[in-house]
């Protein structure tokens, strides 16, 4: 078949499918292109969402991956405030909630993945909030500096990446910010202890308080609207909105209906090329569960997939995956392998993770930089192999760090440790 006569559907209007679409354009293809998604606006980027976006720093039109026009002019037909309810693989098709059918030649599932909910008493109160979209983000902003009730905290449910970042914007706002969270420091199950208590110190500097080891029991209410919070170990803790910011969970529901494979850990099982069981369907972005390669630092830290699978839900994942999902539709050779990476910005602290070490892999954490300043790198190590490196207000180290994850190449810690010992000579020579 001429390519121009090919269609292909995308569902997911995130950063993954519309990175997917511009490969595609990019790399030629001429045939339709079209990109579905259940939200309203066109494709945005979600990290702001969490940040300057939520603080009213950053505009409303900063945060879109194309400038508006760039669909129409790129012929890529857009179906937004449009959920996909159905894949049938055998015809080849898509269904539209409003019953509209697409056939397709070749398919991307780039559905994301979306909040966890608290699951106890309460939780339907007004001003118990999720953040993963942007309406989201305008509904916590709105909360957070209007004055009634400013004196009353928000409690942030979940010391993870996004329940922090919030809890600085918030802070930044003016706001009383109480952080519950079950494990015994800030993102313990990512970064372990170490790195979790210089995260607690930074917090606490700026006035938030946490209570770890315990997490919501009830959402107490007054007139429909949250009163307060009770945890698990007793405590009643006032508040004026509680966020729910207790992880994500892949989009799964069609590929389930179309019958592919999910990995054992969640997500859409792919291999390498992003392909999925279904040859002409691919997945990419945080729903997919990408079999790993296996070769050198990255095949010892198998993602939170379990295994030889990696799911990240990384800004940086979608970015790069979306890409190669649509090199692969294309039927060039995609191997997509790389090294999970993370930025996070929380007050004055600027910080990039790159890897995966959870507690129970790494049997040290080295420092190389000032941690009372908070200019560092933290490197994780097992038997002297770099499994993750995080840099806090240090720049331009992204590559050495992963290029040392990647060649499982042993080093010397206390070289490692040492400012003057540049990162590349630490690396294999070519
Ligand atoms: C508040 C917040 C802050 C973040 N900050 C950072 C950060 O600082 N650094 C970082 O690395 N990462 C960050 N992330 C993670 C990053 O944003 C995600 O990894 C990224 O958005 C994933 O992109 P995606 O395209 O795979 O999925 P998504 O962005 O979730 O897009 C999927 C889209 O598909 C739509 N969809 C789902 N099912 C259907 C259907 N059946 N029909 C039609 N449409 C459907 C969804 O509604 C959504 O619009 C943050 C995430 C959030 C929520």
């Amino acid at each position: 078949m001429d390519g121009t006569q090919r269609t292909f559907v995308i569902i997911g209007g995130g950063l993954a499918g519309a990175k997917a679409a511009q490969t595609l354009r990019e790399e030629g293809f001429a045939g339709r292109v079209i990109l579905i998604g259940d939200e309203h606006e066109q494709p945005y980027e979600r990290p702001p969402l969490s940040k300057d976006y939520l603080t009213g720093r950053a505009e409303r039109e900063s945060v879109f991956v194309h400038a508006p026009g760039w669909y129409a002019h790129n012929r890529i037909e857009l179906h937004l405030g449009q959920p996909a309810v159905a894949v049938d693989p055998s015809v080849r098709e898509v269904r539209l909630g409003d019953g509209t059918r697409l056939p397709y030649d070749a398919l991307l599932l780039a559905t994301g993945a979306e909040p966890h909910r608290l699951g106890i008493p309460g939780t339907q109160l007004a001003n118990v909030h999720h953040l993963r979209r942007l309406a989201h983000s305008d509904h916590l902003r709105g909360v957070l500096t209007s004055r009634a009730r400013a004196g009353e905290p928000l409690v942030i449910a979940g010391a993870g990446w996004i329940g922090l970042e919030v809890a600085a914007a918030a802070r930044t706002l003016g706001a009383e910010v109480t952080v519950v969270e079950p494990g015994p420091t800030p993102l313990h199950a990512v970064l372990g202890p170490e790195l979790g208590a210089i995260l607690a110190d930074l917090h606490r500097e700026h006035g938030v308080a946490f209570h770890f080891g315990t997490r919501p029991a009830e959402i107490t209410g007054r007139d429909g609207m949250v009163a307060g919070v009770r945890t698990e170990d007793g405590r009643e803790l006032p508040a004026r909105a509680v966020l729910a910011a207790i992880g994500a969970g892949p989009r799964t529901a069609l590929a389930e209906g179309a019958g592919l494979d999910l990995a054992e850990g969640g997500g859409i099982a792919v291999d390498p090329a992003l392909r999925t069981s279904d040859p002409r369907i691919f997945a990419a972005g945080d729903v997919a569960a990408v079999a790993q390669p296996g070769h050198g630092g990255t095949s010892r830290a198998p993602g939170p997939g379990g295994g030889a699978r990696r799911r990240v839900e990384h800004w940086a994942n979608a970015l790069n995956s979306g890409p190669a999902a649509a090199r692969s539709m294309l039927g060039q050779e995609v191997a997509y392998d790389r090294v999970p990476y993370f930025f996070s910005d929380q007050y004055d602290a600027g910080l990039e993770y790159s890897g995966w070490a959870p507690p129970g892999t790494y049997d040290r954490v080295v420092f190389r930089g000032d941690v009372a300043k908070r200019a560092f790198i933290a490197f994780w190590l097992r038997d002297n192999h770099v499994l993750a490196g995080l840099n806090m207000n240090v720049w331009d180290v992204t590559a050495p760090i992963q290029h040392l994850i990647r060649t499982g190449h042993p080093v010397d810690p206390e070289a490692l440790a040492d400012r003057a010992t540049p990162l590349d000579s630490l690396l294999p020579a070519a």
